[in-house]
């Protein structure tokens, strides 16, 4: 079998982070794009049907800029609401008696958000349309990739139509189940919260105001995150076997039980969108690369969606690479060389491993009843209200502005 066309660069996945990889590496940004080819096991961009997820996404500043320095953020600005406010309340109480414990006025305080809220369907529709007018990128639907062969020199993969193609450098963008990591012996220190995430948007009958609110239920964080118009993204934990069972019920009965744990306070509220649960766990490769190969999104990490960071991390992820990319395209080097990879996995997996610790320790915190962590946790979030530069410490990491800052989070030419 010959392989087809020659390619720069190989991208397994087109969900979120594939997609953005593709517009990094072969659009208008860097200085020499390269020729990219996209290969997705689901349909072809022109027949996809977006509103499949149901999940939105919180985008930090930092991504924010790097969206709009790759001409996506302009097809979603109007359908991104700015986060104005956003409390945390011991959600052990009743749904209409839950005090804040801690707020951080956003947009107010700062005269700046740090963060948006945008559906994943209305950032997946601007991702397909720029992609389809790029010109460096190819993208093939309706077939995985089955084989690999690393130590070949360009990288070689086989797809399940039969077909065969060639590159210096495979980005696997093929989500937590990765062939690629897997067919590459890369290992993942993985654990699983025995909780469930169920995400939908809900419509309600008064304004939000920019208002996310965080409960802490000891099953695990409710999260109301605003989306523009009436409407709100909601991420609901529960106990795996208990979504399950929410899962199962007839739509008005779930509606009931979900009502319950929302409250009143936004007057009435119906389902706006289809829900679905996820399985929470944290995954991370024990290394982001190997011969030719460089993992991003969820295929190098998967984290408590507490915090609403795991695409933003895929975005640093890509942010990185690119600037490596760069740097040794520019000089004639080998892209899928290891002097390129190893830059990407010095730049990415601690900080990864720092996010997904702070995730993690929050929903622990948060998810349990005990009296003294309970007592702890009002303590702590307290202190932390009271304490303008521990917040201001927060509030960095959780815009993504934090530590050392690639190039396109950075809003920089390449
Ligand atoms: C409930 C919940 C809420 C979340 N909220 C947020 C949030 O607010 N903010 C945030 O930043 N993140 C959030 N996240 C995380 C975020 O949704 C994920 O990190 C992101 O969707 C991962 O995208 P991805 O492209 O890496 O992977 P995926 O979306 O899994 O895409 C993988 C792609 O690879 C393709 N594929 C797989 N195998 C192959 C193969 N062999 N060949 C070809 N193609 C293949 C699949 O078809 C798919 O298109 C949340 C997650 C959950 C569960």
């Amino acid at each position: 079998m010959n392989s087809q066309q020659p390619y720069d660069v190989i991208i397994i996945g087109g969900g979120l982070a594939g997609l953005t990889c593709g517009l990094a590496l072969s659009g208008d940004y860097l200085s020499i794009p390269l020729k990219t080819l996209i290969v997705d096991a689901g349909p072809e961009l022109r027949s996809r049907s977006v509103s499949a997820d149901p999940r939105g996404s919180a985008i930090t500043k930092s991504s924010r800029t790097m969206l709009q320095t790759l001409g996506v953020w302009e097809a979603v600005a109007d359908q991104a609401q700015a986060f104005e406010n956003i409390i945390v309340t011991d959600g052990r109480n009743a749904a209409d008696t839950r005090p804040a414990l801690l707020s951080f006025l956003e947009a107010g305080e700062t005269g700046a958000a740090s963060a948006w809220m945008v559906e994943n369907a209305t950032l997946l529709r601007a991702l397909i349309a720029k992609v389809q007018q790029t010109d460096q990128i190819t993208f093939i639907g309706n077939t995985a990739v089955e084989t690999f062969d690393f130590n070949a020199s360009p990288a070689r993969v086989t797809t399940t139509d039969g077909r065969a193609f060639s590159a210096p450098l495979i980005v696997a963008a093929d989500g937590r189940n990765s062939k690629a990591r897997h067919v590459a012996g890369i290992d993942t220190v993985r654990w699983d919260y025995d909780q469930s995430g169920i995400a939908m948007t809900v419509e309600h009958e008064l304004p939000h105001h920019g208002r996310a609110e965080e409960h802490f239920r000891k099953a695990g964080p409710f999260a109301i995150l605003p989306l523009t118009g009436n409407r709100s993204s909601i991420v609901w934990t529960e106990q795996t076997k208990d979504a399950e069972q929410l899962m199962q019920l007839p739509e008005h009965e779930f509606l009931d039980q979900f009502k319950s744990r929302f409250g009143t306070h936004l007057g009435e509220v119906k389902l706006a969108t289809g829900y679905a649960a996820w399985p929470l766990s944290v995954q991370i490769a024990k290394t982001f690369i190997g011969q030719r190969l460089a993992l991003i999104g969820d295929a190098a990490h998967v984290i408590h969606p507490i915090a609403g960071l795991g695409f933003n991390l895929g975005l640093r992820d890509i942010a990185a690479l690119s600037d490596c990319l760069g740097d040794h395209v520019r000089r004639g080097l080998d892209p899928g060389g290891q002097s390129c990879l190893k830059a990407y996995e010095a730049w990415r997996r601690a900080d990864t491993i720092m996010v997904a610790a702070a995730c993690d320790g929050l929903n622990r915190l948060f998810s349990n009843a005990a009296l003294p962590v309970a007592t702890l946790r009002q303590a702590g979030l307290k202190l932390v209200d009271r304490l303008p530069p521990l917040k201001a410490f927060f509030m960095d990491q959780a815009a993504g502005m934090a530590g050392r800052q690639p190039r396109l989070l950075r809003g920089e030419p390449d």
